[in-house]
């Protein structure tokens, strides 16, 4: 899902310096008649899009960074005695209008951009990360803060109070302002080495990308590949096959030339490694930098550091949740690892499975075993059926909650379809917006984010949109979805419901702003319906003829989803596993040889015993965690699956799709947002902690 703006509002800051005074001065003329400088009127104060224009939104930001600074100004410059009031809310007020500003705008850069737009987000994002720092370096700030959190407990804060004070501290710590003056510029030192040496592993990856890339001069030698592939390929008198960001590429898949699979497998595995674009000093340093910094803000190790506000707490917890998984795993990918191997004696060959191989005769054993047609499938899955008789029909059953299509509410693009939700009792209770077709102004993938976010405090009710990129149809045609982008419907709508159900006072701590290793659950949770037989029966009826989806293929469904289980979760393992270990050594290591490094990684965990099951990243393009914000952090989609699955297994537990078991995930989990530690909260949902067993069912490794 996109990251809540809010969210980007809190972990940055302010800076009146960083606009001059002309700007400002143009500004403030751009201000009068800008749609973004008012509420809007619409139902929810909604967005209204058919008033914003492009041009009003570098004035608007402009002005909402300078009217957030003032309100910060404000709070250090009282003279009085810090109070949760003239401090902790007045943090949180000052940021509304940026919050009102930035929403349509990232809705439209995600979902409809243009060239402006682009331009426009461009011109900010210095300005704004800018103006967020100076925040959090405030030590005016950060004092008045220190003293309402040192004596927290005689406050008489209200739970939520409480926890909007811990955040905002806790925020403020993580980034350094507890340091000394000495310390704070190590820090700031570091932190620019580590943001200069995550630029330089971004362009030598880019480079060595393109380095890898393969020209093929003989178009015998593409032979698997169909005439649509080939001719994607095709550049001037060659062919050329560029290297996609994962360990195995896409095309090995079907090409049946071994020579030259194992060459581009090869360019895959060594792209950053012992060319010129090769990234092992880098990694080294930023792995060696980052312990350096973990130290100085007192932790042992980065890890540590990284995952204090997460679910986990530890990276002893994420180890231990690795360990349980990677013998069962690593059998299973053993198991498909000798099927393969049988497919390749069966297919007339004699050679030794290696990893360049696996996806051509996994393919062959998914086709003889657990072949899902698509275009059989297709035509049980039309897409207000799925929407209207399928996710909402689940939401309703189980939470209550009714839907009302509103054809009156101004959306950004005609492709928009708009509902009203209410509760039970006719409550209102928010707005959806779903954007499903792709279109050329929308990137890929699908998301969930806020146009309104809900709070008490601004007496908002949540206005949603997921996000989504189905084929659009030819006109007339109905849009049907394959199996994945129905699952992918329920995915974005279970983060639609965490953000529906919000019932926070404070923004900030509102439905989905919770940390990483959390946000995918309630989404994640939520595709588990998309099979639920009563569910089922309900929305996947055949467009034309009316008639329910034949259990045949509801079995193959059921049955592709555990193919191949084993490979995947051990090269998942294996990558979140050097993740990890980056980030677990202590900060006087002195790291010689990445490879090395690397391999005892894998080696020390058992995740290399399975010969031709290689990680799905190797650390030298590892961009997740070199190139950009996840180090630490990968295991989090492994963490919040382990929940997911484990919740739908108490909901088996207890008679699946009820109202009452609804209403008691969103009473005890889907309403809390923020507001509660996560791990205690899930306990005392489900009655204990989550279990690794229904993980490994769901991916038949049991
Ligand atoms: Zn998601």
């Amino acid at each position: 899902m996109k990251t809540n703006p809010l969210f980007l509002i809190l972990i940055t800051g302010l800076s009146v310096s960083a606009c001059n005074q002309s700007a400002e001065t143009n500004a403030s003329a751009d201000l009068q008649n800008n749609p973004l400088m008012e509420e809007s009127t619409l139902p929810y104060a909604t967005p209204d899009f058919s008033k914003i224009k492009n041009e009003h939104f570098k004035p608007a930001f402009i002005e909402a960074m300078r009217q957030q600074t003032e309100a910060i100004d404000q709070i250090t410059a009282n003279k009085e005695e810090p109070t949760f009031d003239n401090t902790v809310l007045a943090i949180e007020k000052s940021g509304v209008l940026l919050e009102r500003v930035s929403n349509p705008f990232y809705a439209l850069t995600g979902a409809n951009t243009n060239d402006e737009l682009e331009e426009i987000q461009e011109f900010l994002a210095p300005k704004l990360s800018a103006h967020y720092d100076a925040i959090y370096l405030n030590d005016a700030l950060f004092q008045r803060l220190k003293t309402l959190y040192t004596k927290r407990s005689e406050l008489d804060l209200d739970q939520e109070s409480l926890k909007l004070l811990e955040n905002y501290y806790e925020d403020f710590e993580i980034a350094g302002a507890n340091l000394s003056a000495d310390d704070k510029d190590k820090l700031k030192e570091i932190n620019a080495k580590e943001a200069t040496l995550s630029t330089k592993f971004n362009q030598t990856l880019l480079a060595a990308n393109n380095a890898g890339v393969i020209i093929i001069q003989d178009k015998a030698e593409l032979a698997g590949l169909s005439e649509s592939e080939i001719s994607a390929l095709k550049d001037s008198s060659d062919w050329k096959i560029t290297l996609q960001n994962t360990t195995q590429q896409p095309l090995l898949q079907s090409l049946e030339n071994r020579d030259l699979r194992e060459k581009l497998f090869k360019a895959s595995w060594n792209r950053a490694d012992g060319s010129k674009n090769d990234t092992k000093a880098i990694i080294s340093e930023l792995a060696e930098l980052r312990a350096q910094k973990a130290k100085l803000l007192g932790f042992s190790n980065y890890a540590e550091w990284s995952l204090q506000k997460t679910m986990a707490k530890t990276p002893a917890h994420v180890m231990d949740l690795f360990s349980k998984l990677i013998p069962a795993a690593t059998a299973k990918a053993q198991n498909e690892s000798d099927a393969i191997q049988a497919m390749v004696q069966q297919s007339g060959e004699d050679f030794k499975l290696e990893p360049w191989d696996w996806n051509l005769y996994a393919e062959k054993v998914r086709k003889a075993k657990f072949d899902l047609d698509e275009s059989q499938i297709k035509p049980y899955f039309e897409l207000e059926s799925v929407l209207e008789n399928g996710v909402f029909y689940a939401a309703e059953k189980l939470y209550g909650i009714t839907f009302k299509k509103r054809t009156d509410i101004p959306t950004y693009h005609d492709d928009v379809l708009v509902y009203e939700l209410f509760e039970e009792d006719g409550e209102p209770l928010g707005l959806f917006y779903g954007d499903f077709f792709s279109r050329e102004s929308k990137r890929g993938g699908a998301w969930m984010s806020n146009l309104v976010t809900q709070s008490k405090l601004f007496d908002k009710k949540p206005v949603i949109y997921n996000v989504c990129n189905y084929t659009k149809p030819s006109e007339g045609e109905p849009a049907l979805l394959t199996y994945d982008d129905v699952v992918t419907m329920f995915h974005e709508f279970g983060h639609a419901l965490h953000g529906f159900f919000a019932d926070q006072m404070y923004p900030s701590l509102s439905g989905t702003s919770v940390s990483r290793d959390f946000v995918e659950f309630p989404s994640q949770f939520n595709e588990n319906w998309a099979l639920y037989p009563d569910v089922l029966k309900n929305y996947a009826k055949h467009y034309k003829t009316g008639e329910q989806i034949p259990q045949t293929l509801i079995d193959k469904i059921k049955n592709a989803g555990t193919f191949n289980q084993g490979y995947a979760l051990t090269e998942y393992l294996a990558a979140a596993n050097l993740d990890m270990q980056w980030h677990m050594i202590p900060a006087d290591l002195k790291i010689s040889d990445a490879n090395q490094f690397e391999k005892d990684a894998l080696h020390k965990t058992k995740l290399d015993v399975v010969h031709a099951v290689v990680p799905r990243y190797r650390s030298t393009y590892f961009s997740h965690i070199f190139g950009s914000g996840y180090a630490a952090g990968y295991y989090s989609y492994l963490w919040t699956e382990m929940l997911d699955h484990d919740a739908y297994n108490w909901f088996e537990e207890h008679n699946g799709l009820t109202r009452e078991n609804g209403q008691r995930f969103r009473d005890m989990v889907l309403s809390r947002g923020n507001t509660l530690d996560l791990e205690e909260m899930y306990r005392a949902w489900r009655g204990s902690e989550p279990k690794i067993e229904p993980l490994l069912k769901a991916r038949g490794l049991n």
